[in-house]
């Protein structure tokens, strides 16, 4: 990853189906721990569209302006930031039941390299970088 959903969302289910590895959650979704909120996506899951189009498919159908926005990339380098994150509760990172919590370091994922880290690094509007 990642994309991350903020509190902009307005839990209209455009991005969900349009994810080509089911990485959205829905508000009601027990799971998401934002439940009763906002839609979430799963970091340990989102490859950021790599291998599936040219730009982030949830973002592109996204109604709201700033609901998707850039996160880390789901890599080792970015580890501490997301078992961090875990453990405040902006993440529910899945637990499998060998390998324990899926972190980056026991699988990284697929990031877009183009997009600038300062644009992930303040969060900035998914759908502005294209
Ligand atoms: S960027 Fe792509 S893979 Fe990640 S949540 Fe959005 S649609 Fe799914
Ligand atoms: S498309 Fe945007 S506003 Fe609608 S549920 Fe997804 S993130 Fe929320």
């Amino acid at each position: 990853m990642s994309v991350m959903i903020t509190e902009e969302c307005i839990n209209c289910d455009a991005c969900a189906p349009e994810c080509p590895v089911a990485a959205i959650m829905s508000d009601s979704d027990e799971k998401n721990p934002f439940e009763g909120e906002r839609y979430y996506v799963k970091p340990e899951a989102c490859v950021e569209c790599v291998g599936h189009a040219d730009q982030p498919r949830c973002a592109a159908a996204c109604p709201t302006e700033g609901s998707i926005v850039w996160d880390m990339p789901y890599t080792e380098e970015f580890n501490d930031y997301y078992v961090s994150g875990h453990e405040k509760g902006s993440y529910k990172i899945r637990e499998h039941k060998k390998k324990g919590f899926m972190f980056p370091t026991v699988k990284a994922q697929e990031f877009m390299s183009e997009i600038p880290m300062s644009a992930r690094e303040s969060h900035a509007n998914v759908a502005a970088s294209f």
